[in-house]
């Protein structure tokens, strides 16, 4: 390479600049633009012959725009440098006035004998939306899974309130039978006070039920889904903030199975949950590889099994799992399993629980296909 001739040199350098994905440019020290490459064209929507005398701003949305001559000035006054030679995530604009992120190299150089500046342009938007989307995924996750949660607890309070509630019902009826027979001036104020309590017993009773029947009526989105790749935000989700969990991962997704009917945001909360115990379960223990499989169980189910190397479950949790309020956790809640087992079962499939193999534990979402045998995820 060191001995290539002058003109191979030439159409090697021909070939880099045009082939390059992506944008380079050089400017002078003033900031006008000498040379601009094909890939610049897609990027910014102006031809070379647009770009080529004009001066860098042109490229840049405000406030950059009107600064750009003083970080020239400044830069050749005082040598003090913000992104030449380092780089870093700027904004561009386009010819039609929209904005994107770019991430922005400069480096100087000399150009018969003068200083020139050679910025190399990698359009950002794609990490930019799959960012955004991640984001906007949590911020669903979030809240669906707050409001799994409050439904969890006010079931379970409900459930809990009711029986003391109708414990008192039961006693204030036997003291208004009993004061039927008590022959004394002051029975009929007593009377009034026990009804009153009737009537107020009846009513937090009503506003209960009702209470219930809100949470019931919750409203639920199916549509038809490919499990991987439901799966596959699951994970990433899953691993936000889990990155440093020093765990192996290894996925073996079966190609091609058939679509799922689904509320997609609660069994990827289903599924997050799921991995996310499995992690923190293995935090304990030195192997820590979790496993994460779909396949097609019989001809009616589609099954995703979350496996991990943890120290499987411990003794007090084992038989009551998916009960509300089971932790062994300082800081849990332990209605993560209670809320997936009812998001699963509300969707017609099931969850279980068995111990893994090769130690740990094994957690299998089972979800019934959609009758429509044409519904085929390719
Ligand atoms: P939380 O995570 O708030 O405790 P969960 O209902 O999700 O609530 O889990 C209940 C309990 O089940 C956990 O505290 C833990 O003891 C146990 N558990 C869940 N997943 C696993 C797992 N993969 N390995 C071992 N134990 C687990």
């Amino acid at each position: 390479m060191m001995a290539a001739k002058i003109q191979d040199k030439n159409t090697l350098f021909e070939t880099l600049i045009t082939a390059a994905v992506d944008g380079i440019i050089v400017i002078d020290e003033k900031g006008t633009i000498e040379f601009y490459n094909d890939a610049c064209r897609n990027l910014f929507g102006y031809g070379a012959d647009e770009a080529i005398g004009r001066n860098i701003k042109m490229l840049m949305p405000s406030p950059y725009r009107q600064k750009h001559d003083t970080y020239l000035h400044n830069y050749q006054k005082t040598g003090e440098k913000k992104i030449i030679g380092i780089g870093r995530e700027v904004v561009g604009q386009r010819k039609d006035g929209a904005t994107f992120p770019m991430y922005l190299s400069v480096g100087e150089g000399t150009l018969g004998g003068r200083t020139v500046f050679v910025g190399i342009i990698h359009d950002l938007t794609p990490q930019h939306r799959s960012r955004q989307r991640l984001a906007e995924l949590q911020e669903e996750l979030l809240h669906v899974s707050r409001l799994g949660e409050m439904t969890q607890m006010v079931a379970a309070l409900a459930h809990e309130l009711n029986q003391p509630l109708a414990a008192i019902a039961n006693y204030v009826k036997a003291a208004e039978r009993m004061l039927d027979s008590v022959d004394d001036p002051q029975t009929p104020k007593i009377k009034q006070l026990v009804d009153k309590a009737a009537t107020q017993t009846a009513r937090t009773s009503q506003i209960i039920r009702r209470l219930c029947d809100f949470i019931e009526k919750r409203k639920s989105v199916r549509t038809t889904e490919d499990i991987n790749a439901v799966l596959d935000e699951a994970m990433a989700l899953a691993f936000v903030g889990a990155a440093d969990a020093n765990v192996t991962f290894q996925s073996r997704l079966a190609p091609g199975l058939p679509a799922v009917s689904m509320d997609k945001v609660q069994i990827q909360q289903v599924l997050v949950n799921l991995i996310r115990n499995a992690v923190e379960a293995m935090q304990e223990v030195k192997t820590r590889r979790l496993t994460i499989t779909t396949r097609l169980a019989g001809p009616n189910f589609v099954e995703v099994s979350v496996s991990d190397t943890g120290p499987g479950l411990a003794p007090e949790v084992a038989n009551r799992l998916f009960q509300p309020f089971v932790t062994t956790k300082e800081k849990g809640m332990g209605i993560g399993l209670a809320i997936c087992q009812s998001i699963v079962e509300a969707h017609n499939g099931h969850l279980r629980a068995a111990p893994n193999e090769q130690g740990g534990m094994v957690f299998t979402v089972a979800l019934p296909l959609t009758s429509d045998e044409s519904s085929h995820v390719r």
